[in-house]
């Protein structure tokens, strides 16, 4: 009987002590995180995952058609009219398409 009341006296106070050092670790666990992010930041090359969304970027690039000449090209390098939906790839491609709307509209007046 004597036993079971010291093992209840130490286990409550081992709860005592854990629930005092409790914030203390969590502290050590913050600090212990903000160390690993930090060597994860100074050594990107570290992580397979930083290289990934670049060229994944790279690949999810819409590609648009020149309505003239019928050229593919990066929606990034395409020349996009206000007044419609038409992409093309050069100025030369743009004045000849506005070109043949004209003689398509004077050819039906
Ligand atoms: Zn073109």
């Amino acid at each position: 009987m004597k036993y079971l009341i010291i093992a209840a006296l130490l286990a409550s106070v081992g709860l005592l002590i854990y629930w005092r050092l409790r914030p203390y670790l969590n502290v050590a666990r913050r600090v212990f995180n903000l160390f690993r992010e930090a060597r994860r930041l100074t050594r990107p090359d570290d992580t397979a995952a930083t290289p990934a969304p670049r060229s994944a970027t790279h690949a999810n690039e819409r590609l648009t058609r020149c309505a003239s000449c019928g050229t593919w090209l990066p929606a990034s390098r395409a020349l996009v009219l206000r007044s419609s939906p038409a992409t093309y790839c050069s100025h030369a491609c743009l004045e000849r398409s506005a070109g043949n709307e004209r003689k398509t509209r004077v050819g039906r007046q």
